[in-house]
């Protein structure tokens, strides 16, 4: 299928300004604590590396690949764990990295699969937000922008794994 791109959503001196008030904001919620960030592949990449060199404080990292698109815009409504976590999340304070939640079904499967392994505390921090979309209660407790019921690409979100190396948030039109 053919996309075209609508307009652009948020620019790249907006997207660079948030993401270095979340840094901030997250480094001063977590000072002299243990942290990990959890970055969510693979829509969360661009965003997790920005966001990551944003903070002030040490912290660590860590990788969770989930899947329910299969290419379509419409999500599947299955949540897959295509790869799952490696490190000791024991007492840290974990801080989920998710691009956008949408319905809120992939984030509750990641709550679930992180408060098994026993941390401190979980928050969550989504670059994007479509509460108008959502089926179950999720709760995110750092939102980059909150934004309307439209199909985005850009900034690591993709359609049919393509445009995630866009440097702006375009909506589409399929
Ligand atoms: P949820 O489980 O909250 O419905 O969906 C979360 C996942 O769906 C996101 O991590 C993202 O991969 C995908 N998603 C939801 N809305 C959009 C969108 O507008 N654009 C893109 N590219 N992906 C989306």
């Amino acid at each position: 299928m053919k996309i075209e791109i609508e307009s652009t959503l948020i620019s790249e001196a907006e997207i660079q300004r948030r993401v270095r008030e979340l840094g901030q904001q997250i480094s001063e919620d977590h000072h002299n604590r243990e942290l990990v960030l959890v970055c969510v592949l693979k829509g969360a990449a661009l965003f997790f590396a920005d966001l990551f060199r944003a903070l002030s404080i040490p912290v660590r990292c860590e990788f969770i690949q989930l899947a329910s698109y299969d290419d379509r815009t419409e999500s599947s409504g299955h949540v897959r764990i295509v790869q799952g976590l490696n490190e000791n999340l024991r007492n840290s304070d974990v801080v989920i990295v998710e691009d956008i939640v949408d319905t809120g079904q992939t984030l509750t499967v990641l709550m679930e699969e992180i408060q098994a392994l026993e941390p401190a505390s979980v928050k969550v921090c989504s670059l994007l937000d479509k509460p108008t979309r959502r089926t179950v209660t999720a709760t995110i407790d750092y939102v980059g922008f909150e934004i309307p019921d439209a199909f985005v690409v850009g900034y690591g979100l993709d359609y049919a794994q393509k445009y995630r190396n866009l440097r702006e948030i375009f909506c589409i039109k399929t």
